[in-house]
């Protein structure tokens, strides 16, 4: 068959099934002869699908390499991850040749040209949504199963660098942003708290089991394993001390409900895990105008609730998030680290050296700017985020 397309497909499909007197006669396959229409059209089928599916080994072998590359040299970059915009994504989309044949994911160019308007601003998640899909989604399953392995900490490693990497990229941060920041902007808690909240589950689940072999193998376990770092009943005692619970003897006494354990737990987590990361706000002077009171686990920074699902609402809420880390580039940063041959001098007003204080309070250029946003500029020298 001379240049085979999706039109012709349907086209000899319709008139195979059609009233028409017109059609095909005879189909010659593989030296045997076809006459039935019925036939002909599965010998269509059979043919259009072959003509579909690469033809070359190691095809879905390629895909993975380079789904590998691309996931590789995102993770290795030091430039910041910008997302794409609306109009690029939708240009891209009309550019696609249709009557091709899928992709490895069964998607065709026809199906991501007609999703069109629908596609284009599901792709542009703010950094919110992003988040809960994150841990609706790829936690579960990444951490599936893991309460019950002893992990060194060469793998708990590769966990929390996958973690800090995506948490870092849904808000477009730079590699530079401190840790403790990019988890209480987003509200997130670091993978070990993950971890652990999988591990008083599961010990919840086993205390308050009514099956005596279970029983009798968790008193058996802690008095043979109970110091033993490798066991889970060494490990749920560490956790329990880290997080100043109630002990494995005071649960069994007690035998919480699950909802009351659950939230015990969770106030628990939320408590250490705030104090740990605020502690380490001091210390960096990247953070010196982070306000921390009001940052927190389980809830998102206020910046985020500023904004809307649209793409420059996006861009301003990747600024604020780069002014509040500290991790703006300004033209004194940039001159700082010798960046492009730059100068400190502030671009819009060309007098002063341009910092951050200097973009938020002082340039004159930005005057006018700063009279419409009274009560911030009310704020003075002492601002804090
Ligand atoms: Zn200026």
């Amino acid at each position: 068959m001379e240049n085979p397309s999706t039109e012709l497909f349907h086209r000899l499909i319709k008139r195979n099934r059609g009233s028409s007197e017109v059609k095909t006669p005879l189909l010659k396959i593989d030296n045997s002869e076809v006459n039935d229409p019925d036939k002909q059209r599965g010998c269509f089928m059979k043919y259009f699908e072959d003509l579909a599916i690469p033809k070359y080994k190691g095809y879905p072998e390629l895909c993975t390499i380079r789904h590998k590359l691309i996931s590789e040299l995102c993770s290795n970059s030091t430039d910041a991850f910008v997302p794409f915009t609306e109009n690029e994504i939708q240009s891209g989309n009309n550019h696609l040749h249709t009557g091709k044949a899928i992709d490895e994911f069964d998607i065709c160019a026809e199906q991501l040209k007609a999703a069109g308007d629908i596609l284009v601003p599901t792709t542009s998640l703010v950094s919110q949504e992003m988040l809960m899909n994150y841990n609706s989604y790829v936690i579960p399953k990444l951490l599936y199963g893991l309460e019950v392995l002893p992990l060194n900490n060469s793998q708990l490693d590769i966990l929390k660098r996958f973690h800090i990497s995506n948490l870092r990229r849904f808000p477009s941060l730079p590699t530079r942003t401190a840790t403790c920041i990019v988890y209480l902007l987003l509200g997130a808690l670091p993978i070990d708290a993950e971890i652990h909240k999988r591990h008083l589950s599961l010990l919840h689940n086993i205390v308050t089991c009514d099956n005596t072999t279970i029983r009798n193998l968790l008193l058996r376990q802690r008095a043979v394993n109970g110091n033993n770092c490798d066991s889970f009943f060494g490990r749920i005692q560490e956790i329990l001390e880290f997080y100043k619970l109630p002990d494995i003897d005071t649960l069994l006494l007690e035998q919480p409900s699950k909802l009351a354990f659950k939230y015990q737990c969770k106030c628990a987590i939320q408590k250490t895990w705030i104090n740990l990361l605020k502690s380490e706000i001091d210390n960096k002077s990247t953070l010196k105008y982070i306000n921390a009171k009001v940052l927190a686990i389980g809830t998102s920074h206020t910046l985020w609730k500023s904004l809307c699902a649209m793409v420059s609402e996006v861009k301003m809420g990747i600024t604020k998030a780069r002014m509040v880390t500290g991790t703006f580039m300004t033209q004194a940063t940039r001159y700082k680290f010798k960046i492009e041959n730059s100068d400190h001098i502030c671009q819009l007003c060309a007098i002063y050296s341009e910092d951050i204080k200097h973009i938020l309070l002082e340039c004159p250029a930005l005057h006018i700017v700063r009279q419409i946003l009274q009560p911030f500029e009310s704020r003075s020298y002492s601002f804090n985020w």
